[in-house]
């Protein structure tokens, strides 16, 4: 494990300038990125400051947003329009095949009809049809948050076919087998559209997919993994310390990218 570094810090003024002179795709999670956690997934909004400079941002230079909402949703809740949408933790994207796409919405719909009746009798759970994955939340349980996610993690247990389970914050995401990731969709999406480099900043779980990735790894990395909050445990090379700064983050790529 290597200790994570502050973004803004003096020794590490130069490495977003590094990043940005290269053919590089900026690239972004949503929830509790771009934007502030909230208690209802669907009324979350995108404060003006914020999708004021991602616009500026996208003029400037290629941007991807990539999330577990599915993309529609996404398009839906983001008041600009990036380069390149990902959604369902990479099902929505280049990195996916389309039988395995078909596989993921008919597995989905098979998790849906198991699913529903349970969540029934759990209070304040609410479950969500991303199509190729479902999202189930806790946020609003009365129950406390362990107690509610290891209920859920038992009700997971029981599905055929078996999920691959992402835990995020008072959410368990329930994603079908052999799903990209974010971490693959966004090495294909490079390739795919030739970047040789990417930055990527998230806040989860999920992104620690891209975070673990051997070009975010190695010695010379070709991704540059940003997480939004310290965590010791974050494979992530770099930190910020709340998402009130991806604003400081925006700017600092806006004047960057605006002097290549
Ligand atoms: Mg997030």
């Amino acid at each position: 494990m290597t200790v994570a570094r502050y973004l803004f810090s003096r020794s590490e003024k130069k490495i977003l300038e590094q990043f940005a002179k290269r053919r590089t795709l900026i690239a972004f999670d949503f929830d509790g990125t771009l934007s502030r956690i909230e208690k209802k997934p669907d009324q979350v909004t995108v404060d003006p400051a914020v999708a004021a400079l991602l616009k500026r941002l996208e003029e400037l230079t290629p941007v991807a947003v990539v999330s577990g909402r599915n993309r529609g949703n996404l398009a839906r809740v983001l008041s600009s329009r990036p380069d390149y949408l990902i959604g369902n933790h990479g099902l929505e994207s280049p990195g996916a095949s389309p039988a395995l796409v078909k596989r993921a919405a008919s597995t989905c719909r098979s998790w849906m009809r198991q699913l529903v009746p349970v969540v029934k009798g759990l209070p304040g759970v609410e479950l969500e049809d991303k199509r190729y994955s479902l999202s189930i939340h806790y946020r609003r349980s009365p129950k406390s948050r362990l107690r509610a996610k290891f209920e859920i993690l038992a009700v997971c247990e029981k599905l055929q076919p078996r999920p691959h389970l992402i835990l995020g914050k008072a959410v368990v995401n329930v994603i079908p087998q052999g799903s990209p990731g974010k971490g693959k969709a966004l090495l294909a999406l490079m390739r795919k559209e030739g970047f040789t480099h990417a930055i990527y900043i998230g806040d989860d779980d999920t992104d620690e997919d891209v975070f673990t990735l051997k070009e975010a790894r190695s010695a010379k990395p070709r991704i540059l993994g940003i997480r939004v909050g310290r965590r010791a445990e974050s494979s992530a090379r770099y930190f910020i310390l709340r998402q009130s700064q991806i604003n400081r983050v925006l700017s600092e790529l806006v004047r960057l990218s605006h002097q290549r």
